[in-house]
C-alpha cells in the first residue's frame, strides 16, 4: 500500500475536471488519480460542481457554445478509474494507454549522467516524458520557465521541497530551481510534464536541449 503524501492542487483538478489542461498534463493528473483514492474523490467532487453549473448555464447559453463545452468535456474524459491493470503493476492504466504497453515498449534515450528519457506521443501544447534516474544520479539543476509535473512511478528522489516516492506529485512553477536527486537503492522511474523548455543552468545541456526536447 503506497502513502501518497504530495497531492494534485485544487486548481489542477479543476481544470482538469474542465477540460482546459494540454494533454500532457491530463495525463499526468489522470495517473495520479489513478493511484491516489484522496484525489480521486476531490476529483468527483468537482465533477459535481461542474455538472451543476453546466445544468444552471443551460438555459442562458446558446446551443453552439453548449456542444462545444459538451465536446470539451467528452475529450477530457474525466472518468479515472482506479489502478485495476493485470498487464503491468508498475504503470497505471492511463500510462499504459498513452504507451500503449508496458515499459518494454518504452523507446528511452540517454540524455546524460545516466539518465534517460522517453518522450511520450501527446498534443505539442505540451510535452510528458518518462524519465529514468539511476539510484543516487541527479536530474540536471534547472529552473522552468512554465509549470512542471513530475510524478513518481519507481524508487524516489529528494530536492529542497521535500522526498517524492510512488505516486507523489511535485508542483514546480516558474519561482522553483530545483535538483531532484534520486534516491540510492533503486532506479527511480517519473512521468514528467512540462509547458516550457526548461531553463537549465549549466551550458551543457543549455546546448544538448534543442535536440533532447527537455
Ligand atoms: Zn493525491
Ligand atoms: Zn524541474
Amino acid at each position: 500500500m503506497t502513502m501518497i503524501t504530495h497531492h494534485l492542487s485544487d486548481q489542477l483538478l479543476m481544470a482538469y475536471s474542465a477540460g482546459t489542461l494540454p494533454e500532457a498534463f491530463n495525463l499526468v493528473v489522470a495517473t495520479h488519480i489513478s493511484l491516489c483514492d484522496e484525489c480521486r474523490a476531490r476529483m468527483a467532487s468537482f465533477d459535481a460542481v461542474g455538472g451543476a453549473l453546466l445544468e444552471d448555464a443551460h438555459a442562458e447559453m446558446a446551443t453552439d457554445s453548449l456542444a462545444n463545452v459538451m465536446a470539451r468535456i467528452k475529450a477530457a474524459d474525466p472518468v479515472v478509474k482506479p489502478n485495476a491493470t493485470a498487464r503491468d503493476t508498475l504503470l497505471p492504466t492511463p500510462l499504459v494507454d498513452a504507451i500503449g504497453g508496458g515499459l518494454d515498449k518504452v523507446q528511452w534515450r540517454a540524455v546524460g549522467g545516466g539518465v534517460r528519457q522517453a518522450i511520450l506521443k501527446t498534443s505539442d501544447k505540451a510535452t510528458a516524458r518518462l524519465l529514468h534516474i539511476p539510484g543516487g544520479a541527479a536530474v540536471p539543476d534547472h529552473g522552468h520557465q512554465g509549470l512542471e509535473l513530475t510524478l513518481v512511478l519507481q524508487g524516489a528522489f529528494r530536492d529542497d521541497d521535500g522526498h517524492f516516492a510512488r505516486g507523489d506529485i511535485e508542483i514546480a512553477s516558474e519561482e522553483v530551481e530545483h535538483t531532484p536527486i534520486a534516491e540510492p537503492g533503486m532506479d527511480c522511474i517519473c512521468l514528467a510534464a512540462t509547458d516550457a523548455p526548461l531553463k537549465f543552468r549549466a551550458i551543457l545541456p543549455r546546448l544538448a536541449q534543442p535536440f533532447l526536447r527537455i
